[in-house]
């Protein structure tokens, strides 16, 4: 979708305008007539005559078609994070945020080639690396993207593209995305970046020198945890292609999800200004406890990488890390269970604080866990993902269960 022009304004505003387009949002005789673009459940789109159907453009964004090319709902959605994305000409939306990152590298990527991953992305994009990929007779190597010479030593003459992820998985390494860039572009490799923690709010991805920017909506955008979607970023070369590959495949989004979507949209910026205070607070709270050994939060000073986030990053949001200091895996059991306000369960970005275990070890092959510095006993993680509860509670809460863990550890 193209966007229209409203890059002069704060985020705010833009979140507010984005993807509306009075043709969407009424009647021909009545543009604009409703805030919202209705939910167009469509299948069938029908054409006035025979001439029409004939004269119809053969494949342009914003046009009745057929259900697969999506209608208003849909391309409203796409149109506004086209808006929200500096640089970007379009954006395909997939069923999922997985979906979005196997269509962008299945863009980019051919039998031959190798695909660097950084060691820290996301597990079941790992799960792409040596599952389908290889299938296809793509080579995935994983590269410790906080080492910029190990990664430029990792590049070969089959190496195709880079799929980076700032902050990283679980362990939330903030990436020097613009010098990792550097180093790819300088050897013609294209660059896939999964930007779903922070969002283009918080990480223009396109203007840091990554080709595709993908995320997850089903995290910041919707925001509520009712619905699941994923999108792909880019200027104009790389949306055209991830477009026709999309289409190829048949990849459609329904259009109440778009609906939902979209609604989560237009708060994304209180939600995750709140997220990110509130997160902040509680890192540092934990930072201060004896029973925390790291916390792995790119908006404190000290995490990995937090010189880069304040460099780079005009935001963040709810999600972090921290390791408790020794004990067993029983123990942080207790910590999770004994937590009243947050829910166990994966996914994250939603209005609703959640904590899962994080256990890097088994899941890493290029980068060391425990972190350098870290003591080896330090090895059990909690992830927590900080919605709109007051902060007070959450740390009440957290209080109780780093009692819990002390007295299984005892
Ligand atoms: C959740 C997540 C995804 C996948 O999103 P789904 O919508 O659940 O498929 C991709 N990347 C990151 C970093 C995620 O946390």
């Amino acid at each position: 979708m193209s966007a229209s022009d409203n890059s002069d304004y704060g985020d705010g505003t833009r979140l507010v305008g984005a993807g509306r387009q009075p043709a969407w949002t009424g009647t021909a005789d009545h543009p604009g007539a409703v805030v919202n673009p209705p939910v167009f459940r469509a299948s069938t789109h029908l054409y006035p005559d025979m001439a029409a159907l004939r004269a119809h453009p053969a494949n342009e964004d914003g046009r009745f078609y057929y259900g697969r090319r999506g209608a208003p709902t849909q391309w409203a959605l796409a149109s506004a994070l086209t808006e929200l994305e500096p640089g970007a000409t379009g954006t395909v939306l997939y069923p999922s945020g997985v979906s979005a990152i196997a269509g962008a590298l299945l863009t980019v990527l051919r039998p031959g080639d190798v695909l660097l991953m950084t060691d820290n992305a996301y597990e079941p994009s790992r799960v792409m690396g040596r599952g389908f990929l290889r299938d296809f007779g793509v080579e995935t190597r994983w590269f410790d993207s906080t080492d910029a010479a190990a990664f430029e030593a990792a590049i070969c003459g089959r190496t195709r593209a880079v799929l980076l992820e700032s902050p990283g998985s679980l362990t939330m390494e903030v990436q020097d995305v613009p010098a990792l860039s550097a180093i790819a572009k300088a050897r013609g490799l294209t660059v896939v970046l999964d930007n779903t923690w922070a969002s283009p709010l918080g990480f223009p991805a396109l203007s840091h020198g990554a080709d595709i920017s993908v995320m997850s909506l089903t995290k910041h955008v919707g925001g509520h945890s009712d619905a699941m979607m994923g999108s792909a970023s880019a200027g104009p070369d790389w949306y055209r292609k991830l477009r026709l590959r999309a289409q190829g495949m048949g990849i459609v989004v329904a259009p109440d999800d778009a609906s939902l979507m979209l609604r989560g949209l237009r708060t994304m910026k209180l939600r995750l200004a709140h997220e990110t205070a509130s997160a902040l607070a509680i890192a540092q709270w934990l930072e201060a406890r004896p029973e925390v050994a790291r916390v792995l939060c790119p908006m404190l000073p000290g995490s990995p990488g937090h010189e880069l986030w304040l460099r780079d990053f005009t935001g963040g949001c709810g999600l972090f890390s921290f390791v408790l200091k020794g004990g067993t895996s029983a123990a942080r059991d207790a910590l999770i269970d004994a937590l009243a306000l947050f829910g166990i369960g994966y996914s994250w970005g939603g209005f609703e604080s959640l904590a899962t275990p994080v256990d890097p070890a088994p899941i890493r092959t290029a980068s060391a866990w425990p972190l350098p510095g870290m003591a080896q006993g330090d090895l059990f993680g909690v992830r927590l993902s900080i919605g709109l509860e007051d902060t007070a509670d959450l740390i009440a809460d957290l209080e109780r269960g780093l009692a819990a863990w002390q007295g299984a550890t005892r």
